[in-house]
């Protein structure tokens, strides 16, 4: 079968080297990768996320969701002067044979983007726990399966925010994309958890109680689009599998994810797009969050959910902090989490699709 000619804005002056998996359109690399950076710039203006003038701290984890993101967002400052000052910050979780490779990757990056960068580690900001030690002191009790993103994404959130004051950011963004979105919005309807749906379809946090805002430009971006974006603009990234994803509830609703999206293709767009129009019930919502006791942070109860977290750890109970329902962390922090998790991702080869 012949190639066919690009149908985007080239008007067919080149062969066409993808269907675009989210229109199916045949276009060429530079066509796809032209409308890939301006569907994340109208994403960007539609929801008024970086300001000018705006120091934005970039999440880097090395893989290719937060690369695509530093890099798309420079390509798109460049040429629409949008006035942005980006900083990398990355977070060193303290996971052995992971997360070294891992920030060896954000390194190169920011070498070769010559964007500074700043490493924030859990062990120094946490009183020397490790996510390693959290892991082995979790194991240690009975009771339930382990869930390390759970108390990972709960100490990611807080890490970022430390390293995005850090380096005077005004903004933070995250490589959260439409699959993530759509993981999410499914985890908390499984869950059963109202409160996090209505408030989950946003484009981000506005900032409440000191904190930064956050945004997620990639938000309406799908995997695949992103892995196809990475190849063609040459991206160095890290797409090793976290030592602890495994675990992750979030792998399981991957799974029904993708078995949902090959009998219907557009249900990731359709379930973030839904959790946009959700609304809670007034006698559904969840009192407004107060100030954590000790740290000041957001919180539902005296302690916010991070220092809920280190101070079960530090008296040797953190399932304590997890708890159940409303009352407990639930699954707040794989809802957080990195987007370093590759089980059941696209590879290229999956994302291209042959002519
Ligand atoms: Fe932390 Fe991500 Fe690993 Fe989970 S997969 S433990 S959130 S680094």
């Amino acid at each position: 079968m012949p190639v066919p000619r690009c149908s985007g804005p080239c008007g067919g002056a080149r062969p066409a080297a993808l269907r675009r998996p989210r229109t199916g359109g045949a276009v060429c690399r530079t066509c796809f990768c032209s409308a890939f950076e301006a569907e994340v710039l109208s994403t960007l203006q539609t929801g008024r996320l970086l300001p000018p003038g705006a120091v934005v701290a970039v999440g880097a984890s090395g893989g290719k969701d937060s690369t695509v993101l530093a890099h798309v967002l420079q390509v798109l400052d460049a040429r629409h002067a949008l006035g942005l000052d980006l900083r990398l910050v990355a977070v060193d979780e303290g996971i052995g044979g992971y997360r070294d490779a891992a920030l060896a990757a954000v390194r190169r990056q920011a070498a070769r983007w010559q964007l500074p960068l700043t490493v924030v580690a859990y062990a120094e900001l946490f009183g020397g726990w490790t996510m390693d030690e959290v892991a082995r002191r979790a194991a240690q009790e009975p009771g339930r399966a382990r869930a390390c993103c759970t108390f990972c994404g709960v100490l990611r959130r807080r890490a970022l925010e430390e390293g995005a004051q850090r380096v005077g950011a005004t903004h933070i963004v995250t490589g959260h994309n439409a699959d993530d979105m759509a993981e999410t919005v499914l985890m908390n309807f499984l869950r059963g958890d109202a409160g996090r749906l209505a408030r989950g379809g946003t484009l981000g946090s506005p900032g409440e109680g000191g904190a930064l805002p956050r945004c997620r430009p990639l938000q309406f971006a799908s995997q695949k689009e992103i892995v196809l974006y990475a190849h063609f603009q040459e991206l160095d990234y890290f797409s090793e599998e976290c030592v602890y994803a495994p675990e992750a509830f979030r792998g399981h609703v991957r799974d029904l994810l993708k078995a949902l999206e090959a009998a219907r293709p557009s249900v990731v767009l359709d379930l973030v797009h839904s959790a946009e129009r959700l609304a809670l019930a007034p006698a559904a919502r969840p009192p407004p969050p107060g100030a954590c006791i000790r740290c000041g942070a957001l919180a539902s109860r005296s302690l916010c959910q991070a220092c809920a977290l280190l101070d079960g750890l530090n008296r040797g109970r953190p399932r304590l902090a997890i708890g159940k329902g409303r009352k407990g962390l639930g699954e707040e922090g794989e809802r957080e989490g990195c987007t370093s998790k590759t089980r059941g991702r696209p590879t290229l080869a999956g994302a291209i699709q042959a002519f």
